[in-house]
């Protein structure tokens, strides 16, 4: 519409200023622009002109000059949205379809994420040109690490590991064998406290007792087994006198598999019982009520430890002779 008033304009001045009184036939034409257009069909108008001289008009049938015009965001289908031109001269419209230009699925931040079943979820793209939305599914995605131990494993029952989808609040659930020393297991270990070496029995702590599982201790060359029937958490297990200093090991198994082991990185050898005896030597001693607080010697090969407590023993030639047990 600008352009055809601009038209009037320059053809009306150089109208003006050019006498109209030649001839047509002599004339050689000097056209105007065309202020004039008439839609023809959807590729053509007419365009009028007027030769400034002689006034002579002539008509030509010429393509519209589509220019952009907008996208009606509210007419559209699933794959296209649709686009509106207008001829700059005649005014003609025409409609076109175009693409939606969907959102990059690379910024999925952008969306929202709804549960859909087990295997995906769903949302919702845009196109950002018009009003269009599609809903895309998508598989669940998961981190490697889980986020919740629904169900501790045990040595006989798989536990349960939760993961969360990183989009949706979608969950899965893996089932997991008992393992030693995942997390997610179970501890059954054990301990054991001090053996003596006059001992006839051990006592042994479960971290987690169960019906079924075997203890099992190794003292030395020897190897003693209980089985556990109910859910006390100390056990006694019997066992023939040790050797000073022999190793001891524990483990608990089930149907053969070594569920627990001995957690003590203590007490894994046989010691000395707390009671001196006679004929026990100084080293001996030493390891039943541990360091005296002073010593003293006399003749005739006699040696006396004195304890804080009042206890004491006297040694004759390196071996225990007498003792006095403040505790008993
Ligand atoms: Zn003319
Ligand atoms: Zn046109
Ligand atoms: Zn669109
Ligand atoms: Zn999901």
């Amino acid at each position: 519409m600008k352009k055809q008033w601009i038209g009037f304009m320059i053809a009306g001045m150089l109208v003006a200023a050019v006498p109209t009184n030649v001839n047509a036939e002599d004339c050689y034409h000097n056209w105007s622009y065309s202020a004039d257009y008439t839609k023809l069909d959807d590729t053509y108008h007419q365009a009028e002109y007027y030769c400034y001289y002689c006034n002579a008009k002539k008509t030509e049938k010429e393509k519209h000059t589509w220019l952009y015009e907008e996208i009606l965001e509210d007419q559209y289908d699933a794959n296209y949205h649709t686009v509106q031109y207008e001829c700059m001269d005649c005014g003609a419209v025409k409609t076109e379809k175009q693409a939606h230009s969907w959102e990059d699925e690379d910024y999925d931040e952008y969306y929202t994420y709804y549960y859909e079943n087990k295997k995906y979820h769903t949302y919702e793209q845009k196109c950002e040109e018009c009003n269009a939305k599609r809903e895309l599914r998508a598989p669940h995605r998961y981190f490697s690490f889980y986020d919740k131990i629904a169900k501790y494993a045990t040595f006989n029952k798989k536990g349960i590991l939760v993961y969360s989808c990183i989009d949706c609040d979608g969950t899965k659930k893996v089932y997991k064998k008992w393992k030693s020393g995942t997390d997610y297991s179970r501890n059954y270990d054990i301990k054991h406290g001090t053996v003596f070496n006059r001992q006839t029995s051990i006592t042994v702590k479960l971290k987690r007792p169960s019906k079924g599982t075997v203890l099992q201790a190794t003292i030395g060359t020897k190897k003693y087994k209980k089985k556990i029937k109910n859910n006390k958490k100390t056990v006694k297990l019997n066992i023939k006198p040790a050797e000073y200093g022999e190793k001891v090991k524990l483990a608990l198994y089930y149907k053969g598999k070594k569920i627990g082991k001995d957690s003590c990185d203590y007490n894994d050898e046989v010691w000395y019982s707390n009671r001196v005896t006679e004929g026990m030597t100084q080293k001996q001693v030493r390891y039943t009520w541990g360091a005296p607080s002073s010593t003293s010697s006399s003749s005739y090969g006699f040696t006396y430890w004195n304890w804080d407590d009042g206890s004491m023993v006297s040694f004759r030639n390196g071996v225990v002779d007498y003792w006095f047990d403040a505790a008993n």
